[in-house]
């Protein structure tokens, strides 16, 4: 699937009685531009840069159509915020996840995958679909934390 025609979207619309307007539009283009993992708060952000104009509701029916439509993927890490990627036709990968900071990394491991396939077929499963969330504190946040750490074993050696 072509990542860029913006038809299939336009198709759903046109489906559910829904007109593409131009703030639907630019929302899904401010979207499709987007590489990250983005919450409807953020998102909201970045459309208003350009359209201030355009409400939260707005943008959040739209994400919730890209979604619907196998542009975007939703995902919820262990927050209670769900954050939207885009979704590439046979491209798979699984996250880390900061729980300082929030940063979100991607990975992709075919042992993974092949090992969880395996698992599946030993437990006579077919698999669909699949999410590897892997939480814990980024390099980033450990070397801070290691920084502070040893000013506060310093601090305690000199007094
Ligand atoms: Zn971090
Ligand atoms: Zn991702």
């Amino acid at each position: 699937m072509e990542k860029t025609s913006g038809l299939p979207f336009q198709q759903l619309l046109k489906e559910r009685g829904l007109k593409s307007t131009r703030q639907r539009d630019e929302i899904a283009r401010v979207f499709m531009e987007s590489a990250d993992h983005l919450s409807v708060d953020e998102l909201c952000q970045r459309v208003r840069q350009k359209n201030p104009g355009i409400g939260y509701a707005t943008v959040y029916r739209t994400l919730k159509l890209l979604a619907q439509s196998g542009w975007a993927s939703s995902r919820q890490f262990g927050q209670r915020t769900a954050r939207f990627e885009q979704r590439t036709e046979g491209e798979h990968h699984d996250h880390l996840i900061c729980l300082i900071c929030g940063k979100i990394v991607e990975f992709a491991s075919e042992r993974i995958e092949e090992l969880q396939s395996r698992i599946a077929q030993k437990k006579g499963f077919r698999i669909f679909d699949h999410k590897l969330e892997l939480y814990g504190h980024c390099a980033d946040c450990l070397a801070k934390k290691e920084m502070t750490g040893k000013k506060v074993k310093e601090k305690a050696a000199h007094e």
